[in-house]
């Protein structure tokens, strides 16, 4: 793998630009959009990418200055092409455009979910993971098979952060709500019954949401946030486990927000153990929405040959991550021939 690619996120409240080489992270520049009151506005968040996109993409080519990477080395410019809330991701591809134009470098739109992964492989011993994939808006189970990384479960409706943070928003509790359920949580080992939801290998929170609020009538702040989070992570390690089966993969990787949560990766970490699988966790920092992910597998895309058009680089908030032909990963030769029967 060769060259240089500035990449830029900004698919919900987090916008980051970020200078990735094939040896490490060069700098990377954050500025989070903060809503005052209630939950993400998406209105207000695009306005927030609008005001610092040039704020922070001038402060990353700085920070990439002092550590002697120059603009002139830049070899393509990358972005959260989707999946994301739509004000947001017109707002940062603009500033892609703009900025691949005035550097006159390839574009390349990269799918936010996979570029979860792509982080976990680099920055965790990780080879060929199922990956958990649990977010504000999104939660996913996927792993790579010929050619494209695969859905093999996910929400039915809402994504788990988002759950919590509704949750937290009936229970007076300020966004994000997912820190401050995992705090009340410890305070609590009663367990309340909370409606369980897994169809097939997807699963589904907004009942389950719902539900913990009413159960706040009768049972402790404690005790509902409690079960609340033992029934949601029950949900997803159950789902992540039939997929190891499944595909007969042996390592676990776990990303986006909600992977901060010790719980959750304690549950995970039991079931790796019990199944004999490695189970993988990065750096906080490369969990959440980072502008290192989108910069990297825009590095992986720019090695592989995946650059787009200005007139093709429309986003697609629905962009599935299945829908992305993976060609940076080697299949082995018993894959190929399976294709090929
Ligand atoms: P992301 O969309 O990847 O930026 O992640 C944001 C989501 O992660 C929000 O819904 C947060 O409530 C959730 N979150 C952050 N930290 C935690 C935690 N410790 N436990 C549960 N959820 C969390
Ligand atoms: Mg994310």
């Amino acid at each position: 793998m060769k060259g240089t690619v500035l990449g830029i996120e900004g698919t919900a409240w987090n916008l980051s630009a970020a200078i990735v080489n094939e040896k490490d992270l060069i700098a990377e520049v954050t500025d989070t959009y903060k809503p005052a009151t209630g939950g993400i506005h998406p209105r207000e968040a695009a306005q927030h990418h609008a005001k610092y996109a040039s704020y922070v993409v001038r402060k990353v080519l700085e920070e990439a200055k002092e550590k002697g990477v120059d603009v002139q080395d830049i070899d393509a410019i990358s972005f959260s092409q989707g999946p994301g809330l739509g004000a947001c991701l017109r707002t940062v591809a603009t500033a892609a455009r703009m900025l691949a134009i005035s550097l006159d470098k390839p574009l390349i739109g990269v799918n936010h979910c996979l570029a979860h992964i792509e982080v976990g492989r680099w920055k965790t011993p990780a080879t060929d993971p199922v990956t958990l994939y649990v977010s504000g808006a999104n939660s996913q189970v996927l792993a790579y098979r010929r050619g494209k990384y695969r859905v093999f479960g996910e929400t039915l409706d809402i994504g788990l952060g988002n759950a919590f943070d509704k949750f937290a928003r009936n229970a007076g509790i300020s966004h994000p709500g997912g820190p401050k359920i995992e705090e009340l949580a410890r305070k609590s080992t009663n367990y309340i019954p909370l409606p369980y939801v897994v169809k097939g290998m997807d699963f589904s929170f907004s009942g389950l949401s719902t539900a913990a609020s009413e159960a706040l009538r009768k049972h402790s702040l404690e005790d509902v946030c409690y079960s609340l989070q033992e029934t949601a992570f029950a949900m997803v390690v159950e789902v992540t486990e039939r997929a190891l089966a499944h595909t007969g993969k042996n390592e676990v990787l776990l990303g986006g927000g909600v992977g901060a949560n010790m719980r959750l990766r304690e549950m995970l970490d039991i079931m790796c153990d019990e199944r004999g699988a490695s189970f993988y966790v990065p750096e906080k920092r490369f969990m959440g929405d980072n502008g290192a992910m989108i910069a990297y597998l825009g590095l992986l895309m720019y090695d592989s040959g995946n650059i787009i058009e200005i007139a093709d680089s429309h986003v697609n908030p629905n962009f599935r991550p299945d829908d992305v032909m993976v060609n940076w990963i080697e299949d082995n030769q018993q894959e190929k021939e399976d294709v090929s029967n």
